[in-house]
């Protein structure tokens, strides 16, 4: 049962996962099995989405995923559409020599989704912290065929950005821990916010949170030669987003800036909040998701690219 409102408005979302099957053969076998597309995610049928490719939407209330033949054979996953975008941001490199991180991995989704738009070639180095979320991750890759991972049971604030093995590491994915304040339809996130929490706590939560994100975003930026990092949290609250990279990027003294709109999913309408950023960039170049309003849950996305070199000592 699910206590929020905005929950109903979310439709069950399911990702195609490429390296298993195509998406022809995955709606051969949905159309095979009764499901039909149609223009509402109704009964039997789904909808496919416009800003994700390989997504399909369900109707959450008639259709039971975590049974179905094709998820437990690893064709299909289910993910949330704005739990996709920061994958499809990075665009991770699909060659031989690709080196990419995820450094926050449990329970995999991103991380099959990376190995998936990497076409599992090259490597990816996923790390996760939590022992038991990592046996998680295990599973899940093991399920999905992503055969190009290298996953670690490590804090990525232990591993040395100078350490040979990633001198070659060119795109990090950053989807670290938070209040998930934007999840409202799975139970173990509704936590937060809850009534009987003071404004004050809550406020130092989110501060302690804030800081160790922004301890994760400046780790990344020292790997030497990567040139893209993707912040992504499931929470509404300023404190975690915008101003977690307006910390960042003054953190780095313009060595780094965000990535423009028009790599940052252009299509998608609600974008940062300026206020809340301040000058240090245009918050048209962030994405963010409202629970209830957009038909995901709530969610945050930026991107952050090397500063282009200015003739003069790096800064
Ligand atoms: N990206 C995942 C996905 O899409 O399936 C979800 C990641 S979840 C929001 C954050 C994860 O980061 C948790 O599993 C947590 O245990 C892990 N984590 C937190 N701090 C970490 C650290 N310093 N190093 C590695 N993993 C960490």
């Amino acid at each position: 049962q699910l206590a929020d409102p905005r929950a109903a408005k979310i439709p069950r979302y399911v990702r195609v996962n490429a390296l298993k099957t195509s998406l022809d053969d995955a709606l051969a076998d949905l159309n095979a099995r009764g499901f039909s597309q149609g223009d509402t995610a109704e009964g039997k049928k789904f909808v496919q989405d416009p800003h994700v490719p390989n997504l399909l939407a369900f109707d959450a209330a008639r259709t039971e995923m975590s049974s179905d033949p094709a998820y437990l054979r690893g064709e299909l996953i289910l993910q949330d559409k704005a739990s996709c975008f920061p994958a499809l941001v990075l665009n991770p490199p699909a060659h031989a020599d690709a080196n990419v991180i995820d450094a926050t991995a449990a329970p995999g989704n991103k991380t099959t989704h990376l190995a998936a738009l990497m076409q599992n070639r090259g490597t990816l180095f996923a790390f996760e912290r939590d022992k038991r979320r990592f046996k998680t991750l295990e599973t899940m890759l093991a399920r999905a065929g992503a055969s190009n991972v290298r996953a670690q049971n490590a804090d990525f604030l232990s591993v040395d950005p100078h350490d040979a093995t990633y001198a070659r590491v060119s795109h990090i994915l950053l989807d670290p821990s938070c209040s998930g304040s934007g999840i409202v339809n799975r139970l173990d996130y509704l936590l937060d916010d809850a009534a009987e929490e003071q404004e004050e706590e809550r406020d130092e939560r989110l501060e302690k949170l804030a800081a160790f994100q922004q301890s994760m975003i400046a780790h990344a930026m020292k790997f030497p030669s990567v040139s893209r990092i993707v912040y992504s949290t499931c929470s509404v609250h300023a404190a975690e987003n915008e101003r977690v990279v307006r910390a960042a990027l003054l953190a780095s003294s313009g060595a780094w800036v965000l990535a423009p709109r028009d790599q940052v999913l252009p299509t998608w309408e609600r974008r940062g909040v300026q206020d809340e950023l301040g000058d240090v960039g245009d918050a048209a170049n962030l994405v963010r998701c409202m629970p209830g309003e957009d038909a995901t849950n709530g969610f945050f996305v930026s991107c952050f690219e090397r500063a282009p070199a200015t003739g003069q000592s790096a800064i």
